[in-house]
């Protein structure tokens, strides 16, 4: 099979497990191959989150994703690279190594989903599943030069997905065109009695995206204030894009995001407190490696020391807005701010059908390039707000590194995808 030849070959460093011996199954999927980020769950097959400290975990079940798209026929043939769990815009937090940019291997991919998208942008594989707590699918997506879908959230499983941030986390597919995309939604998708946040809703219906696709003429809002803060190459080519759509026909109305300047600040504080809480479990008792103290606390204190220094920087943060006397001033202070971007967003909807906005605000770093923590934050300036709101969205690659988000309201994720099949006929 060529394609686990390339798998172990892995140039990108975008591989940290290859799985051998898989037989393609029956179905909709059926011989499909797709790559799997390496912090959603594999029965039997290593999952590290991109941690020293699960380097040799092996979950004994498949996440509800991995589980239908075995079940649809495909054939789950690696485990990919990524910012440790999950936290990075550029892939350079895994503790296996930063991943490379498949267009140009000097640039980072993208995170913290980077061996997902730099896969699919190397055309090793047609498709892989990515998570997204706040940018993490469209980033990547978007410097790789390929689809990339934020699904509703609670619109597809996180039974399996070792959790960053549970009020953001969502699974959703990268994939080298749209079609493909769609039958992975099509298969991943809908209620699971597994995962009780999931939304009462069936599956995503490719019939009603193609649907959407063929009605054309829409009401398109463009988000004034992202066009004033992006590079001036990301405004040239997302203009262009822009430009051609009223060409053929649709009319576009300027929206704003006033609270979006909250965002990026709301998010790090939501995103870090319930990362806090949801890595205490890695004490060196449950889960993965443990390294023997002489008690109790230095077995915690060496156990956890295995985690990288983003992911110390993170549980440090959110224990802090967390402990008593801040929680009111940081915490409660940016649901409100939550609130209110999530009030913005779903406002937009009474007048415009979808909304376009760039996705990365400048062109990929090289890797290595040591900006500042806070620097690589702002590469999510763009794709923070719409985890905050929860609604889907879908980026379409625009070539050399750019890439444009198409958000849809909360559960209509068949328009973000539906407006990708009308936008591809022309890209
Ligand atoms: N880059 C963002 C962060 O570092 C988002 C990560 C993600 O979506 N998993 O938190």
């Amino acid at each position: 099979m060529e394609v686990l030849e390339r798998l172990r070959r892995d140039e990108l460093n975008a591989v940290l497990t290859v799985v051998e011996g898989v037989e393609p199954g029956e179905g909709p999927l059926s011989g499909l191959p797709v790559a799997v980020k390496d912090n959603i769950a594999t029965a039997g097959v290593r999952t590290t989150a991109g941690s020293k400290i699960l380097e040799n975990y092996v979950p004994p079940y498949d996440a509800t994703v991995v589980k239908r798209l075995k079940k649809a026929g495909a054939a789950i043939v690696a485990k990919t690279n990524l910012d440790e769990f999950a936290m990075g815009s550029t892939g350079e937090n895994s503790a296996f190594g930063p991943t490379k940019n498949p267009h140009d291997p000097s640039l980072v991919p993208g995170g913290s989903s980077s061996g997902s998208a730099a896969l699919v942008g190397a055309g090793v594989v047609p498709v892989a599943l990515g998570s997204d707590t706040g940018g993490s699918i469209r980033l990547p997506a978007a410097f790789c030069n390929v689809w990339g879908f934020k699904p509703t959230y609670g619109r597809v499983s996180r039974y399996g997905l070792i959790a960053f941030a549970s009020s953001l986390d969502v699974i959703g597919p990268i994939a080298r065109d749209i079609d493909t995309l769609a039958a992975v939604m099509e298969v991943i998708s809908g209620p699971d009695d597994r995962d009780a946040t999931t939304l009462n809703r069936p599956p995503f219906s490719r019939w009603k995206a193609e649907e959407f696709a063929r009605r054309g003429r829409y009401r398109i809002g463009v988000v004034s204030d992202h066009l004033r803060i992006v590079s001036e190459e990301i405004r040239e080519r997302f203009l262009s894009l822009i430009d051609r759509l009223s060409r053929e026909g649709n009319e576009v109305v300027e929206v704003s995001l006033k609270g979006g300047r909250f965002a990026l600040p709301a998010y790090h504080v939501i995103a870090t407190a319930e990362a806090s809480s949801n890595l205490a479990r890695y004490d060196g008792v449950r889960y993965g490696v443990r390294l023997e103290g002489r008690d109790m606390l230095e077995t915690y204190v060496r156990t956890r020391s295995l985690f990288g220094r983003e992911v110390k920087r993170r549980i440090m943060l959110g224990t802090f807005v967390l402990s008593h006397g801040y929680y009111e001033a940081y915490y409660l202070k940016a649901l409100k701010a939550r609130r209110l971007i999530k009030e913005e967003v779903e406002g937009w909807f009474k007048d415009v059908d979808v909304v376009l906005t760039p996705t990365n605000p400048t062109l990929p770093p090289k890797i290595g390039a040591g900006f500042s923590p806070v620097e690589y934050y702002r590469l999510d300036t763009l794709t923070v707000p719409f985890s905050l709101a929860g609604v889907p969205v879908l980026n379409v690659p625009l070539g050399s590194f750019v890439g444009a988000q198409v958000v849809a309201p909360f559960g209509e994720d068949e328009r973000a995808v539906g407006f990708g099949m009308y936008v591809s006929r022309f890209l």
